[in-house]
């Protein structure tokens, strides 16, 4: 045989053998040992080729991204589930694990396909005995490849960025939904009905040495029953589990008071609805906020998210049914009970508990007058610079949202004709509106603006609006044919003030959708909000569901 006949023969043989060679669902951060980051084509290439391999794995279309990328759901569970109605005949609760919000936020997107890779190969058996698992693996599809020095993380050197193809931050986007990705996800909600949300990032706050930190809802709207069984029950066991079984430790999320002075407690303040984990919770689901220590390197950040995510999936698949019975009764609940409450308008964050943190000596350094503006305003005269020297600090955990102001709560409101975006936007959630087809006179609550104030810089594409006013009673007010009618005996009520109570700092109001008629064109003299409150619902009126 030729020299060259060998080669060929060789050549011949080696792709044949490649051609055969079984995908090995060996990560893109595993095969670099974790000096990159997966590509959106690693990502997709990775989720087909585990449907192929079994069949408890279905990938499904979420949305299209605003660049047309496919924006994945993968489906998993111990029968072939490929629609919300083929999850109810299976009677199973479903968990929803959302990675890459912010695509420079990159270790859950990693440790999800280690999570498929395991479940597809038998590794994680039992796991899906009681309950499905729902995937948003690369959710912001669009930040992911726009690879560059983009986070000042522990590794990777690079990543994607953290807004969406619309320049959009998606975990900011929950009350407005002006993404696909955000409007998708929360049709996945209305559909498919997870009884747990767990949201994946990074965090590059204080200094510590736990590589996974966790809140959970913290509006104060929420249902608090559902919280206090996240602090109470829920975190504590899957804290247990992580360290026990697969060695990490974990903190609940936040950042030092005063990083120069450590003992004075850790605060996590991000309370309002347009955060995902809020969100969710205003739909009474329970949620899990995790943020993976930016100071920790890739490795270990996806091995620790990666641990997390199965201690929380252990702990559902022992008690998912149980905590769907609470979502239920919290559903009931704020249906017949909410609207007779009080809606928290101003809040003050106080202690949820005591806690401790493994972390560090600092020592105080004077900043320079030359070097003040490189340092957030708030550090004053003194950074707080971390020695190698271990110290761990037992201090108050400020994460208690306690209302300081607040509003009662009407039966119903009503929203005046042609303000189609306001009903759009409501329906997109889920929420119930009905048309009011003939003109009928009741008694009101109007709200009176007094003053609109605008902020002085651009927040996601919006200028926040904030205006002042109270409100006042109107005898005798015609609600004309054409308006729509929101009760708040609905199973979503708690999203409702949110969303339309005037001063509600995530409110429509806030975010521009009233504009438009807020003031005088030619004046700018404040106008009638042209929503009321109805404080008895129990009117004869004709309407209907469009
Ligand atoms: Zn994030």
């Amino acid at each position: 045989m030729t020299k060259n006949v060998l080669t060929f023969l060789i050549i011949i043989t080696l792709s044949a053998m490649l051609l055969s060679a079984e995908f090995d669902f060996i990560t893109t951060a595993e095969r670099t040992e974790y000096k990159n980051t997966s590509t959106y084509d690693d990502v997709m290439t990775f989720l087909f080729e585990a449907q192929k391999k079994s069949d408890k794995l279905q990938v499904l279309t979420l949305t299209t991204s605003t660049e047309g990328r496919m924006v994945p759901l993968v489906v998993i569970g111990s029968e072939q589930i490929k629609s919300p109605q083929e999850l109810k005949l299976t009677g199973k609760p479903a968990v929803l694990i959302n990675a890459n919000i912010h695509a420079g936020e990159i270790e859950g997107k990693e440790a999800v396909l280690m999570l498929i890779r395991e479940i597809i190969t038998g590794k994680f058996n039992g796991i899906l005995d009681n309950q499905v698992i729902l995937l948003t693996p690369i959710f912001n599809a669009d930040g992911n490849d726009k690879f560059g020095k983009n986070r000042g993380d522990n590794g990777p050197e690079l990543a994607g960025v953290r807004y969406n193809g619309q320049q959009l931050d998606l975990n900011r986007d929950c009350i407005k939904l002006e993404s696909p990705e955000m409007k998708a996800l929360v049709r996945l909600l209305n559909e498919w009905d997870p009884v747990l949300f767990v949201d994946l990032h990074t965090t590059d706050g204080s200094f510590h040495r736990e590589p996974v930190t966790y809140t959970t809802m913290l509006d104060p709207n929420a249902d608090p029953k559902l919280s206090g069984y996240m602090w109470k029950t829920f975190f504590p066991a899957v804290a247990e589990t992580l360290k026990k079984k697969y060695g990490f430790d974990s903190l609940p999320y936040g950042n030092f008071v005063d990083r120069t002075k450590p003992g004075k407690g850790w605060e996590s303040d991000a309370v309002g609805g347009r955060y995902a984990t809020n969100y969710v919770g205003l739909r009474n689901r329970f949620t899990v906020l995790d943020e993976n220590y930016a100071h920790a390197d890739f490795k270990t950040r996806v091995l620790g998210s990666f641990g997390f995510i199965k201690s929380i999936l252990l702990y559902t698949g022992e008690h998912i049914r149980e905590m769907r019975e609470m979502v239920i009764a919290a559903d009931r609940e704020t249906k017949t009970g909410f609207h007779k409450t009080n809606f928290a308008l101003e809040y003050k964050n106080e202690k949820l508990m005591e806690l401790s943190i493994k972390s560090y000596v600092f020592e105080l350094v004077k900043i320079k007058p030359e070097d003040r503006d490189k340092y957030p305003p708030w550090y004053k005269d003194y950074y707080a610079k971390k020695t190698d020297v271990f110290k761990d600090y037992t201090v108050d955990y400020i994460s208690d949202p306690v209302p300081t102001r607040t509003v009662p709560l009407p039966e119903a409101y009503i929203i005046l004709p042609f303000r189609e975006n306001i009903v759009t936007v409501l329906k997109n959630h889920g929420i119930v509106v009905e048309r009011i087809r003939s003109p009928f006179t009741t008694a009101v609550e109007n709200f009176v603006v007094k003053k609109v104030e605008l902020a002085n810089r651009l927040y996601q594409g919006n200028v926040f609006v904030k205006v002042t006013g109270d409100y006042e009673t109107k005898a005798d007010v015609t609600i004309p044919e054409g308006s729509y009618f929101v009760s708040m005996e609905q199973t979503l009520a708690r999203l409702l003030p949110v969303m339309l109570e005037p001063e509600s700092e995530d409110g429509l109001v806030a975010w521009g959708f009233f504009n438009r008629v807020l003031v005088s064109q030619w004046r700018n003299q404040p106008q009638l909000y042209p929503v009321y409150r109805l404080h008895n619902a129990d009117i004869p009126m004709e309407r209907y569901q469009e």
